[in-house]
């Protein structure tokens, strides 16, 4: 028996558009969709003018409504499942950052656990994505450098245990030392090694991209640029296919830049990510990004020195963006919110498109792009209709 039966928007199949279209929803799957005029009774209707497309994919966010992965308690998981709902992510990876090794560890065990029992109201956790601590020095960003430390093998395998498997991302700068060892072991634990926070020299990213580095940390900050006489990492990012992470919020990258990269890159090379902090969708003040003040002024979160700290930037907003800044079509924008995220964790026969027998993760955009509703596994998370 069909479960939810939608009428009315595009809808953003994987094999094109198909308009004025039906989709109906059996349990948790797409149970089929097709273009029609007609008007069930039992239906939700929407204007032709809305688009349903997959729901997002963030590979990075740490926080949301006062709270962070690192706080590593389920309360702190449940409040961010619910409010990236409503921003229309219906799965993402609980980021953590370079703090205590105590800290690290309490984090992940947290997020293990909580993966235990299922979710049904929030968005779901597809694992976790550290961030550091094996990061350079001199590209920390908002880390502290007391919590650096050099890739360690045994440390990460005895982290992947406690985690039950569920690290599925690791940024870490491949210029340090142990890197090709520690590369050989990520892949053996089923981790994705991911180059960030890296003032590796362009030969050194060749190297570690050669080696099985198939990430990059949010593309041009915190790492070796693209500079004439010392390319650094993001030069690498240009001359492989490998995923890179961007934080499309007009603040972290210039839209300028951004039309580079997407013109340059392809949207099939590139996603979406929000790399938010606790004070997303928070008024402006003070807050914590680990143990360092932030400030959150004009939808900038700061360090005291001036430092980006993390975003405020809901996925929404991203896509949104790109759009109005005409870098991409809707159409387009979908590879770097959903369908790319969703191979790059391997889950692209369950997430990332529209198609029949996958999980009904939906959303439902008005003309603005704004998420009037959030479908994830066929239940309505959120709705604004
Ligand atoms: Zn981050």
């Amino acid at each position: 028996m069909t479960s939810l039966f939608i009428q009315g928007p595009s809808l953003y199949t994987e094999d094109g558009i198909i308009e004025n279209a039906s989709l109906s929803i059996h349990e948790d799957c797409i149970e089929a969709f097709f273009s029609c005029h007609d008007n069930y009774s039992n239906s939700v209707t929407f204007p032709s003018s809305y688009s349903i497309i997959p729901g997002y994919i963030d590979l990075h966010v740490h926080g949301v409504a006062g709270v962070d992965v690192m706080d590593a308690t389920p309360e702190a998981l449940n409040t961010m499942s619910q409010m990236l709902a409503r921003e229309g992510t219906t799965s993402f990876l609980a980021t953590t950052m370079s703090m205590s090794i105590e800290n690290i560890y309490s984090a992940i065990k947290n997020v293990a656990s909580y993966l235990q029992t299922p979710h049904e109201n929030g968005a779901q956790i597809l694992g976790l994505h550290l961030e550091g601590p094996f990061i350079a020095p001199d590209k920390m960003g908002a880390h502290q450098k007391k919590y650096l430390l050099d890739p360690n093998i045994a440390l990460i395998r005895e982290w992947q245990t406690l985690a039950n498997g569920a690290i599925k991302l690791l940024t870490f700068a491949p210029e340090l030392n142990n890197s090709d060892q520690f590369i050989n072991c990520l892949q053996t634990l089923n981790i994705i090694p991911a180059i960030g926070h890296s003032n590796a020299t362009f030969q050194e990213a060749e190297v570690a991209i050669k080696r099985g580095c198939k990430h990059i940390t949010h593309l041009f900050n915190a790492m070796s640029g693209l500079h004439h006489r010392y390319p650094g990492v993001a030069l690498s990012a240009f001359q492989h296919d490998i995923l890179c992470e961007l934080i499309a919020d007009g603040h972290h990258v210039s839209w300028d830049m951004l039309n580079f990269v997407v013109q340059k890159k392809g949207c099939h090379e590139l996603c979406l990510v929000t790399d938010s902090m606790r004070a997303k969708c928070m008024p402006d003040g003070e807050y914590r990004l680990g143990e360092q003040k932030v400030y959150l002024k004009n939808s900038q979160a700061k360090l005291e020195d001036g430092t980006l700290a993390g975003s405020v930037l809901r996925m929404q907003d991203a896509v949104k963006n790109l759009i109005q800044q005409n870098i991409c079509t809707l159409k387009e924008s979908i590879f770097l919110s959903s369908i790319n995220p969703a191979k790059q964790l391997g889950l692209f026969n369950k997430i990332g498109s529209i198609a029949i027998g996958k999980w009904a993760d939906i959303l439902i955009l008005n003309e603005q792009y704004d998420v009037v509703m959030t479908i994830k596994r066929g239940k309505i998370l959120h709705s604004v209709y």
